[in-house]
Parts: C-alpha cells; structure tokens; sequence
C-alpha cells in the first residue's frame, strides 16, 4: 500500500496531523498501538491556548469544544494562606485559555477521522519506519499476525516519548536534553463541582497542589508527591485531607470532595531531542519533548508542531516548495524551547524542593511575592502562559 505522508501514533498530534492533511487532499495512514478504547481511555491535558483553538477549529473537529468548553481569563496562585488572581486578559490585550479536555479533543478527532474516510489502524505491532534518510522511506508493522508495509513519501513520528520513530534515529544523530525533577503529581478526577470558576495553583511547605477541571461537574486534582510513591498508598480520603491542607483555608472549607474516578501519578521530566526532522522522518509533540506539566504545555506544545508541520508539508504538496520542512526543526524547536523554560519556570516556583534547604525556601517566596506585587512580572507569566505566537 502506498500514501504520501504515514504517520505513526494516534494521540492528538498524529490526529490532528492526519486531518489537517486530509482537508488539503493530502493522503495519510495513522499506525496506532492501542485499541481504540485505550487511547480514548487516557485522562491527561485539559488547558488549551488560543492557537490550539485555533487549529482544532481549521482542522473542523471545534463544534462540540465551542459548546462545552469554557474561556478563562485568569487563574490564582495560592501561596501563604493567600489566593493571588494572575489576570491573563488584562495582561495580554484579552487573551483567554479553552478548558476542554484532550480526551474530549482526540474523541472528536477520532469522530471527525471516520467520517471522512481516514485511514487508522489500531493495535499496530512493532510499527517501524525504514529508509528515512532516503526518497523512498516505508513504514512496516504486524496486524493479526500478518505483516505489512506502507510505502510513502514522509513518515511523521507523532507516537509519543516512549514510541519507535525517535528511538529509530542514530544516537549519534540526536542531541537530547534532560532533566528530571525528583517529584510527580498524583492525580484524580472526581466528578464533583470544580473548587473554584478558575485554576488554582497552590505553593505549600507539604509540597505542590492544583485545583483544575474538565467542567462544571468534572474536576481534576493534583498534588505533588515522591515520585517512588504507590497509588494503593492514597485512598481517596488520604488525597483529600493532604489536597485540603495544601489550599487556603477558605478554600478547603469549601471543597467539594467524591469519589476519584480515575487516579494516577505521572513523573514530572523535562526533555528535548534535536533536531526534530531527520531526512523524511519529522517527528512532533511528545515524541521529540516533554515538558513537566505546570504551566499546560504538553499537548500545546504538540499542536504548534503540528502547525509548522501540517504548512511544510501542504507547501510541498501545492506547490513543490521544500522550504518549510527545511525550516520545520529549527521554527518549532525556538517555540519548544520557550515552553521548556516557562514550565521548568513554573515547576521551581510552585513545588517544595526537599533538598535545597531554607535559602532555595525564602527565594522562592520572594519570588511569589513579588510576582503577584508587578504588573510586569504578571503580564510575562500571562503571556506565556496564553501562549506565545506560532512564528
Ligand atoms: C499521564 C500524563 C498526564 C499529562 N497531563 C498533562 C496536563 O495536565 N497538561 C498538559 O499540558 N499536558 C499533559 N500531558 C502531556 C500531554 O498529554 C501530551 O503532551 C500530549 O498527549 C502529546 O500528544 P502526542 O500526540 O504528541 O503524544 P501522545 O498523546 O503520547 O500520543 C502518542 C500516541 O502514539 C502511540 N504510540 C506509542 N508508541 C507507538 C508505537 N511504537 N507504534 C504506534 N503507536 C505508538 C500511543 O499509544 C499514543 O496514542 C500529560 C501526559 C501524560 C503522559
């Protein structure tokens, strides 16, 4: 079989990717893992900036988000007993977050995939791309015991950190960049009313929380703990109490608590492969970085790669011109590693560091107090936090 662009992972990139493509006549074939009901199963982002609204309403799939989701033009920062507004509208000329969830997004991506045809094989076995560095590259994989092999003119690497196409690439070939933070945050979504209209992000001596939502009646809680911690350790009344103690008082009074629904813990990383195309395998979104989730800029981030993507390989389709895929690693990295800092920002500001001692302590105070004190300091935070441009 032959397409012209296969992509392997259906997680939003590859999705979003895939339908981008398919408006412009552009034939694509997703390769994904999971079953279906996995992928869909996934609960993880949940804040999206306005280029994100922005691409999801050209790649048509914004119908239900215009309807459930809901624009929020700020969000408070709890530290000292104390909820402190960043207003994100009033620092960046109106600028607003989506809250709408990524399993709500790849759902409708998925929807929007069937209706038009889309080519998506799920449960693909050891799904490998060959000959990238050449014109003629293919992708290979195992379905129900039979092999198989797509022949195309680009493979898009979209299948997340743990995926095959970036760990196809000579080490010699890529430069990475680590760090890993010695915390994560335990999760749980609850459907139970949100603990305010807006997120809260609370610093607190016992460690990192964040009060965010789904809806009105689905919310979604975290608190930063080891990172070597056991979910069966946190029954839902343990998370609650330690939740409750990280938040002011008034707003822990007021806390709506339930039974968790789902409940995890994800390790905080921060990471980056250079570059990101590797003759015609390009990868994107989390298969090429990660950032550690404070500040909102996973999923994000895997959609500028998308748009910088979805524009180099549609110039070349149209009309022979190469030169946004040439510049495809270079123009996604510089916004890459602008997140990379605002999140590895964010993540120092907002969590207890067990190992630095009292001075790394009363530094970062001074830091929240004088955040919440300049106008400048809050429209920085603000306008990344709405996110920078796709340029
Ligand atoms: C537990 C968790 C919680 C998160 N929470 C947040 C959050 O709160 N806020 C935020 O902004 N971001 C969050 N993120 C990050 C955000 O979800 C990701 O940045 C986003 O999913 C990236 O999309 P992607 O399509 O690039 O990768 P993924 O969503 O990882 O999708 C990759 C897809 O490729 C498939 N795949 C993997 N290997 C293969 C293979 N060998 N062959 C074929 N298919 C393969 C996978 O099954 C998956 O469906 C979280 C991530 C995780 C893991």
């Amino acid at each position: 079989m032959r397409v012209q662009v296969g992509i392997i992972g259906g997680g939003p990139s590859g999705l979003l990717l895939s339908q981008l493509l398919h408006l412009q006549g552009i034939e694509t074939i997703v390769l994904e893992r999971r079953e279906r009901a996995y992928v869909l199963g996934r609960i993880r982002a949940g804040v999206l900036e306005q280029g994100l609204v922005a691409m999801l309403r050209e790649a048509k799939v914004a119908e239900r988000m215009e309807a459930e989701g809901e624009l929020h033009e700020g969000f408070d920062i709890a530290f000292g007993g104390r909820r402190h507004r960043i207003d994100l509208a009033g620092h960046t000329n109106g600028a607003a977050v989506m809250v709408y969830g990524q399993t709500e997004i790849t759902r409708d991506l998925y929807d929007a995939r069937d209706a038009m045809g889309g080519l998506i094989v799920h449960e693909a076995v050891d799904v490998t791309p060959h000959d990238f560095d050449s014109d003629a590259p293919y992708l290979t994989y195992r379905k129900d015991g039979r092999e198989h092999r797509i022949d195309c003119d680009f493979i898009a690497g979209c299948d997340g950190f743990h995926g095959a196409s970036r760990k196809s690439i000579p080490t010699s070939a890529l430069k990475e960049y680590e760090r890993v933070y010695p915390f994560g945050w335990l999760g749980v979504l609850s459907e139970t009313p949100p603990a305010s209209d807006e997120l809260i992000y609370s610093n607190h001596e016992r460690g990192f929380a964040l009060c965010s939502m789904r809806s009105r009646s689905l919310s979604r809680y975290y608190v930063q703990v080891l990172v070597d911690e056991k979910l069966d350790e946190w029954p839902d009344e343990r998370f609650w109490d330690e939740l409750r103690m990280r938040l002011p008082e008034e707003t822990a009074q007021s806390l709506v608590t339930g039974v968790s629904i789902e409940k995890s813990i994800a390790p905080l990383r921060s990471f980056v492969a250079e570059p990101m195309r590797h003759g015609r395998l390009l990868l994107a979104g989390d298969a090429a970085h990660i950032v550690p989730p404070t500040g909102a800029k996973g999923l994000n981030l895997a959609a500028s790669d998308i748009y910088f993507l979805s524009r180099g390989l549609i110039d070349y389709y149209r009309t022979g011109d190469e030169s946004g895929l040439a510049s495809y690693s270079q123009k996604a990295l510089d916004r890459v590693w602008k997140a990379e800092r605002f999140s590895w920002w964010m993540t120092e500001l907002l969590h207890r560091f067990q190992d630095r001692g009292p001075f790394a302590a009363r530094i970062q105070r001074a830091e929240l107090d004088y955040l919440v004190k300049s106008s400048a300091a809050m429209a920085a935070l603000a306008e990344n936090y709405v996110g920078l441009p796709y340029e």
